[in-house]
């Protein structure tokens, strides 16, 4: 299949965060036999859904819109294999699953974005990161110009985080293989859903981690954003014990490499930002950690409301915020 290169492209419906700037060029890829024919000497920008990704700018690169479609289902004696093209829609993923019977992703539910972004982030939510499950990961390699197959522990995942996001020119995922076991349990650990029975099923999990992020989280579709802007920071333990004598509501997550995650919401809510605004951009009323256009919002209203929220951070706790959403200007990636 031919590649088709569209020119000056609307960028607002294609991120969450809706800024009106447009791009210079996208492709759209729907077949990952169409990664030979992709240019080499040119730089890209590699876009899912645009849910983690904020153009701030008219974009100068080239796009590169994953639609890679298909499931392929297997089942076997003691679980599922899943074989995902990267352009799949994540919670339809979810819901598609979960009708079948096959159980594990129900806390991952309602994440918006594409299956191929999900590895990039390892996105997590209500106590399960996504790489519980996946198997494998099937990259086009833009460097040696291959496809790879990575397996789990040459995808590097850690928090918010993997070789993906560590290489952010490097791979198009095309593929994810994900192995969902028989023998599931269910993952109650996170406070809202310790109230639920432990025969709750998948089904029951899903409904309520639903019912819970439509209440808590901003609808994108009515307030753009892009979820949580920030990562929560983690701290050696003996900062993090300096932190809790001066403010010891603070919640503290004690990580298994002994360091402390702290709650990045918690921090900016502290310094009553909620509702702060610059220009049209906001910190949303109810969730501290989520930054909203209110309405035709400019890049650089949200690039000044998130380095405001960050130098009072450092001021108040000495701790640095790191944005967990990528921020795009002209040229590519913004480290702000
Ligand atoms: C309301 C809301 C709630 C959210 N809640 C959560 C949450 O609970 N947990 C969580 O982890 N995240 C959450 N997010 C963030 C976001 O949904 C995830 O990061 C999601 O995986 C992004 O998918 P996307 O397709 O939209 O990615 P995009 O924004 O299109 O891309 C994100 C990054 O991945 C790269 N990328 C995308 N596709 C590929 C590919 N095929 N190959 C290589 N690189 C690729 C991009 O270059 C970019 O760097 C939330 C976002 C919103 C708006």
């Amino acid at each position: 299949m031919k590649l088709h290169t569209q020119h000056s492209v609307p960028l607002a419906p294609l991120h969450t965060f809706r800024i009106e700037v447009s791009g210079r060029s996208l492709i759209r890829l729907e077949d990952a036999r169409q990664c030979l024919d992709l240019p080499v000497a040119e730089d890209y920008y590699v876009l899912g859904g645009g849910s983690n990704t904020l153009f701030t700018s008219d974009f100068g690169t080239l796009i590169v819109k994953n639609e890679l479609r298909g499931i392929a289902i297997e089942e076997a004696s003691d679980g599922f294999s899943l074989s995902v093209g990267a352009g799949e829609n994540w919670h339809e993923l979810v819901t598609n699953c979960l009708a079948r019977g096959i159980n594990g992703f129900e806390n991952l539910a309602l994440i918006p974005g594409t299956v191929g972004a999900a590895p990039v982030q390892n996105i997590g939510a209500y106590g399960v990161e996504i790489e519980r499950y996946i198997e494998t990961v099937e990259v086009w390699d833009r460097t040696n110009l291959e496809f790879k197959t990575f397996t789990k522990s040459d995808c590097q995942f850690a928090y918010r985080s993997s070789v993906f996001k560590q290489n952010p020119q490097r791979y198009i995922i095309t593929k994810v293989n994900f192995w969902l076991p028989k023998n599931w349990q269910p993952e109650l650990s996170y406070g809202p859903l310790s109230h639920l029975p432990k025969t709750a099923s998948a089904t029951d999990i899903a409904a309520q981690v639903i019912a819970i992020r439509q209440a808590k989280l901003p609808d994108p579709q009515e307030l753009p954003n892009a979820g949580s802007f920030f990562k929560n920071p983690s701290l050696a333990a003996a900062d993090a014990e300096t932190l809790a004598v001066k403010y010891p509501a603070l919640p503290m997550f004690p990580q298994v490499d002994g360091t402390i995650k702290l709650a990045a919401g918690w921090l900016i809510d502290h310094l009553q930002l909620k509702g702060y605004a610059e220009g049209a951009a906001a910190v949303h009323q109810n969730q501290a950690l989520v930054l909203v256009n209110t309405g035709n919002a400019a890049g650089t209203d949200v690039i000044a409301l998130a380095q405001h929220i960050m130098e009072r951070v450092e001021q108040e706790y000495g701790v640095l915020l790191e944005p967990e959403v990528r921020i795009l200007d002209s040229h590519g990636l913004l480290t702000i």
